[in-house]
């Protein structure tokens, strides 16, 4: 048996048990034999991400194809038969959709729009609107776990206020007597999977006059139903969307309560469809004759503007249909993921690592087996033996290569994260001083996480997706023995080493282009000449492409020819070469590089000269099948202002970096590659080429990872160095085949388990040129020797690095581990590693 096998049975048991002692709870064995067939998009993969959206099935996608094949849809605002037939399926659907919630026709109406988010800025707009009328403006309490789309309302409301459970059910439970108001939470938390009482609403109703319900259910629907059969205790509007139910349509819904729909009539614009008669749209309406009648009858008649999405909405009705025939209904796929989740919850939380530190933080104080306090959606950290946090950036990165999806970062939740990361509103604000950005690579700042992982169930996981991820954590995040496993590091044999390979990349992200051992290249403090001095630009975006979203952008291959002075990129697919002369200065009036483009490189802003031909766009957009261009940066040494990241360890202040990645020089040590390679060759995985680490500079050094403590690398026949900055952080980009473009999980499968340091994965070192000649301008050449000096270990900083700092300091054991723990300071003496 593998360990696979082995936990997978231990995993059935468990689930038994839970069955056992939570009745309700039942695994649901028909999902595991009518995935493979429903969800052919599913083989291989483990989708924890059902919070962000479900999935559809192949039998929704059928039936709605037949549907639209064989019957023929008019725009329902006509008369024609095939707009009727139109507004007949709109209508039905509708009822449809109320049933779903035990919602009565007669009380509740649904409006369809775009996704939760408008409708939830619907209703927001309503009260605006009621408020200018009355001039204070509405007051507004959201629940401090609430996701940004509420959030949003603060900007609009009269006054507003966060609160906490506690406070929320206070302030229901008061009476109070004061005027106009709207109350927005979650019914699921999307971050942390709680979920919060329907109540609320009705408790609202009975003791606040003049106050509203908005529940958003988005987070909720995904796994579990809704009753609405109360009338008098449902939430006056309940916001949603239709691809978190069924993973198709991408719609929306608002479902509101009829008696209290009138507040909604009170929306200024009007659209067509939504109006009964437009008296004179030549005139500005005025305070006390408006221009329009306004449709009366049912709320979505009045909110509803322009023509629905009505294919979307002949689709739902299919996904309704087909939902039920897979699942019977929402309480069955409650049972089946909330049993998912005890499981996943109650095996996360009893891991532990090899000196009985618990491995994973899970944000929530609320058990899963109970269904109306806790859904199977979670947020978690993990954390290393030491206690240290792992960043989630690179748990999504490791989780990406086992083909697990998850989702990470501030999940669009900011009080849940200031909440559970234990974040004062100073330190927010100080990380967004110090860069922080929603979506960036800094997952831990001082220590603490930004954001967490989140895994969210949904109807079709299964006990198999349970047991993967779990065995990705066993494998990467648990540590399991005191021991390290990386090479040891010798006295050098020899304090030399020659340059083997010297390589540019002239369009970022593209294939390398390698000067040939014959040619002396031009160097300068910014780098090698010529080296990412293009990119591409989206036309759509305007912003530069790379690689990891792009991977076949590895098979553009540009040609440096100084001697006909052309850029030329060449691409197996294309049947011709495209040549862009090197020389042209920067735009003239008739020159071929005119736009300008802001695009973003790492976070930077920066400028860069897109060419508008269409020979290089259309030439480039077939290649890649992306609609792109080429675009330059201007090599003046201010012009778009990059500079290198202050992290690195740096001698002469700051350095242009023009589009290179964070450095203006890559150096590799080919031997660094062994080690990996023989792991990678024991599991059975394919082996690495050193191509995929885009170095500028390969030397063959004495030992593997010596260059992790290389101060310097001095000419022989010059006085000019190689200054070593630091090591390079590594990502998923590695797994490319450089040659192929295929992904594959190696290296950065073993390289994690060989070299991670504080949570981050490292291979080579960042450099930097430093001349000794006046002009600052040297040749470089293969074969070039070089003296090695080595960093002084016992004079070096030993500030292991914070999380977003990827390294002041060599990462050899001296730096890398941790020196004030005892347990570090043995495994030293036993033996030298580059493991945490
Ligand atoms: C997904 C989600 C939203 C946002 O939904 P959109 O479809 O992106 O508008 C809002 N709230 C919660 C709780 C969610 O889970």
């Amino acid at each position: 048996m593998t360990e696979y096998t082995v936990l997978k049975a231990g995993l059935k048991k468990q689930l038994e048990e839970i069955e056992r002692l939570y009745p309700g709870a039942s695994y649901n064995v028909q999902v595991e034999q009518s995935r493979q067939r429903e969800y052919p998009q599913l083989n291989g993969i483990t989708y924890f991400d059902h919070a962000a959206t479900t999935l559809y099935s192949s039998s929704l996608i059928d039936a709605v194809s037949s549907d639209l094949k064989q019957n023929l849809f008019g725009n329902p605002h006509s008369l024609s038969p095939s707009s009727l037939e139109t507004t007949r399926r709109i209508q039905d659907t509708r009822v449809r959709v109320l049933q779903l919630f035990n919602a009565d026709p007669e009380h509740f109406d649904v409006v369809f729009c775009g996704n939760t988010t408008a409708a939830i800025k619907l209703v927001a707009d309503a009260f605006v609107a009621q408020d200018s009328d009355v001039g204070s403006g509405f007051q507004y309490r959201l629940h401090e776990d609430s996701h940004t789309s509420l959030v949003g309302i603060r900007q609009v409301a009269g006054s507003s206020q966060a609160l906490s459970s506690n406070q929320m059910s206070k302030f229901v439970n008061s009476k109070g007597g004061d005027g106009f108001g709207l109350m927005a939470y979650p019914a699921q938390s999307n971050m942390t999977g709680q979920r919060y009482p329907l109540s609320w609403a009705s408790t609202l109703r009975q003791n606040r006059p003049g106050w509203y319900t908005l529940l958003d259910a988005a987070g909720l629907v995904t796994t579990s139903p809704i009753d609405l059969s109360d009338v008098s205790a449902a939430p006056d509007f309940v916001a949603l969307s239709f691809y978190k139910m069924f993973g198709y349509p991408d719609l929306g819904g608002l479902i509101v309560r009829k008696a209290s729909s009138s507040v909604l009539k009170n929306r200024k614009y009007f659209g067509g469809g939504t109006v009964s008669f437009v008296m004179n749209p030549f005139e500005h309406p005025s305070k006390n004759s408006s221009h329009a009648i306004r449709k009366s009858g049912d709320p979505h008649e009045y909110l509803e503007d322009g023509t629905v999405p009505f294919h979307s909405i002949i689709a739902l009705d299919h996904a309704i249909s087909d939902h039920r025939r897979l699942y019977s209904d929402f309480k069955r796929i409650s049972q089946h993921t909330q049993a998912l989740g005890t499981l996943v919850y109650e095996s996360l939380k009893a891991r532990q690592h090899v000196n009985g530190t618990y491995i994973a933080d899970i944000y929530t104080d609320r058990h899963p087996s109970n269904p109306s306090i806790q859904g199977a959606t979670f947020a978690l950290n993990l954390r290393k033996s030491d206690g240290s946090f792992v960043g989630f950036n690179d748990v999504l990165k490791l989780a990406s290569v086992r083909d697990i999806h998850l989702r990470t970062g501030g999940l669009c939740n900011p009080g849940g994260v200031m909440k559970w990361m234990n974040l004062s509103e100073q330190e927010m604000r100080k990380n967004f001083a110090d860069g922080k950005r929603c979506g960036d690579e800094w997952d831990l700042m001082n220590g603490k996480p930004t954001g967490a992982v989140r895994i969210s169930l949904g109807a079709m996981s299964t006990l198999d997706d349970v047991a993967r991820f779990l065995s990705f954590i066993d494998e990467f995040y648990v540590e399991k023995t005191a021991s390290c496993i990386a090479t040891e590091l010798f006295p050098p044999s020899s304090s030399a080493t020659k340059i083997s390979k010297i390589s540019i990349y002239p369009i970022k992200s593209c294939a390398a282009f390698d000067i040939p051992p014959s040619k002396p290249w031009r160097i300068l403090t910014q780098g090698l000449e010529y080296d990412r001095e293009f990119c591409l630009i989206h036309q759509g975006t305007g912003k530069v492409m790379d690689m990891k979203m792009y991977p076949k952008m590895a098979l553009i291959r540009p040609f440096v020819d100084l001697e006909t002075r052309e850029l030329s990129i060449s691409c197996k697919q294309a049947s011709t070469t495209l040549r862009i002369p090197l020389d042209d200065s920067l735009p003239t009036h008739s020159h071929p590089i005119t736009k300008k483009c802001n695009s973003k490189v790492c976070g930077d802003t920066v400028v860069v000269q897109a060419y508008s031909e269409k020979r290089i766009s259309e030439w480039l957009s077939d290649v890649l099948g992306v609609p792109c261009t080429l675009a330059r940066y201007p090599s003046a040494p201010d012009g778009g202002g990059r500079y290198m990241k202050n992290h690195l360890r740096q001698a002469n202040g700051e350095i242009p970096i023009a589009l290179r990645n964070e450095s203006p020089i890559l150096v590799v040590n080919r031997k660094s590659i062994d080690p990996i390679n023989n792991v990678i060759s024991k599991t059975g995985g394919k082996l690495s080429d050193i191509s995929v680490f885009r170095s500028n500079i390969i030397v063959d050094g004495p030992q593997p990872f010596d260059e992790d403590r290389w101060l310097e690398l001095k000419f022989r026949n010059s006085s000019s160095t190689i200054q070593l900055l630091g090591p390079c952080r590594r990502c998923h980009m590695i797994c490319i085949d450089q040659t192929t473009s295929e992904r594959s999980p190696e290296p950065f499968v073993t390289l994690s388990k060989l070299r991670t340091v504080n949570g981050k994965v490292y291979f080579g070192q960042h450099a930097t040129f430093i001349s000794d000649s006046d002009n600052q301008i040297e040749l470089i050449q293969v074969g070039d020797e070089l003296d090695i000096s080595y960093i002084d270990l016992d004079s070096s900083d030993t500030d292991s690095g914070e999380s977003c700092s990827s390294g002041n300091t060599a990462i050899t054991a001296d730096t890398a581990v941790d020196t004030t723990e005892p347990a570090a300071e043995q495994e030293r003496a036993q033996t030298s590693c580059i493991l945490q």
